[in-house]
């Protein structure tokens, strides 16, 4: 899947975004400073025996951006692009997302430079526990709190969990396990936590519908990307009657005007890895899905992939960031111009890192959720994270991005302004 364009540094983007929002909030400056660096930035490498005998060295990040609403909290991340630059962004996204949802965590991003689709389970496993084995005590369930993110899933997060419980004292075996969520239900996970992330895609979307009096049924979508993210959003959508009628991956693009089945489009994807050969569907390329007229757009791919070139192309009504940063500043200007609404990453995607946050309490008090409590405190946040972006945005006539930025700062800026400076 190449990128919209390549000139811009991802980290310098969100630094920009956070730049614009601290002018708007009369953001201090010494807050300004500290927000603008994350706090630590750890690289290891270490060692993996392949299958066929060799050893291969890894290079793993986990970058701490900050801690003052609570402990590190973000996902990992398996991608052969997997970047400094990039995670540091990411980190600091996972800070705004927190604080405008108002889960007690800060934020943190890590992951393994490698395609984790060229490695075998075996593999995958060993790659997993010696890279949870080098960050050490670097992340801990009241430290840094790992998640899935990218190439990795429940699965990951059971091996990292069993890892860190195996290597540390037996006496805090159970307390243990909150140190990482995304989990296998049957390994401490949450409920919904799984589809936790297109749930509050859709949640904005169905906000966004309700106040702009547009009817989701008969709706059309376009989604980039059919991982995790986009798979649910396309599935929970087809429930409110949208059918997703383009969608594409790293392999390609394919367009089925009837709409895709979302249930059945997962489910191959799961068995095969990709959406390429999915024998119902035309192939198209990836300027005609971005031609493609649809109701609604969900970007859930990888960062930047929406620019200038793009964002002219678009032909929709909104835009929900499922994926973090795809869309670069030069075409989200454009899209400004055009008058499309963007619902931003930050709090698009929040769904995850919320119910991640209920998956850590539940964890801690050695309680279990039904589905239904998960539910319905993911739809108050979520409202309530959209209604307060909602409103500053028209109270400060900034855009929806800005917002969301600004009330994040505002309470960091607030939490700095109470606690002071150590020492
Ligand atoms: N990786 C997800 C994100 O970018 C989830 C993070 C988490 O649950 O901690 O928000």
């Amino acid at each position: 899947m190449s990128s919209g364009a390549d000139e811009f540094s991802f980290f310098e983007v969100v630094q920009g975004y956070m730049e614009e929002a601290a002018e708007l909030t009369g953001l201090p400056a010494h807050v300004r400073r500290i927000l603008a660096e994350p706090k630590n930035e750890l690289i290891v490498h270490f060692p993996v025996r392949m299958d066929g005998g060799e050893t291969r060295l890894f290079k793993g990040y986990r970058i701490q951006h900050n801690n003052v609403m609570g402990p590190y909290k973000g996902g990992m991340r398996y991608h052969e692009q997997v970047s400094l630059n990039e995670l540091k962004a990411l980190a600091t996204q996972m800070t705004w997302k927190c604080a405008l949802l108002g889960v007690p965590f800060g934020g943190g991003k890590g992951g393994v430079k490698f395609n984790p689709r060229e490695h075998s389970h075996e593999e995958l496993q060993r790659i997993t526990r010696r890279f949870t084995h080098a960050l050490g005590s670097n992340i801990g369930p009241s430290h840094d709190i790992p998640a899935p993110d990218m190439g990795t899933n429940a699965q990951t997060m059971v091996w990292m969990m069993d890892t860190y419980i195996n290597t540390g004292p037996t006496y805090e075996k159970n307390d243990h396990r909150a140190v990482v969520t995304g989990k296998t239900i049957n390994a401490g996970g949450s409920e919904g936590r799984e589809a936790a992330t297109g749930q509050g895609v859709v949640h904005c979307i169905k906000e966004w519908a309700r106040e702009a009096r547009f009817d989701l049924e008969g709706a059309t979508a376009i989604v980039q990307g059919f991982g995790n993210v986009g798979s649910n959003t396309a599935l929970l959508l087809s429930k409110l009657g949208v059918s997703t009628i383009a969608t594409g991956d790293h392999t390609g693009y394919h367009r089925n005007d009837e709409g895709f089945n979302a249930h059945k489009l997962q489910d191959y994807v799961r068995v095969n890895g990709s959406i390429d050969g999915y024998p119902r569907g035309d192939k198209i390329t990836r300027d005609e899905f971005f031609e493609t007229k649809a109701d609604l757009f969900i970007p859930a791919a990888l960062q930047n992939q929406v620019g200038e070139k793009e964002a002219v192309r678009l032909d929709v009504r909104l835009i929900a960031e499922g994926a973090n940063g795809p869309i670069n500043p030069a075409g989200g200007a454009v899209l400004a111009d055009r008058g499309i609404p963007v619902i931003p990453d930050i709090l698009a995607n929040s769904g995850g890192v919320t119910v991640s946050y209920y998956e850590w309490v539940q964890n801690r008090n050695s309680e279990h959720w039904d589905a239904e409590e998960v539910q319905r405190r993911l739809l108050h946040m979520m409202r309530r994270a959209y209604q307060r972006t909602m409103f500053y945005a028209a109270e400060k006539k900034v855009n929806a991005r800005i917002a969301a930025y600004a009330l994040a700062l505002e309470s960091l800026a607030t939490s700095y302004e109470e606690r002071g400076i150590f020492p």
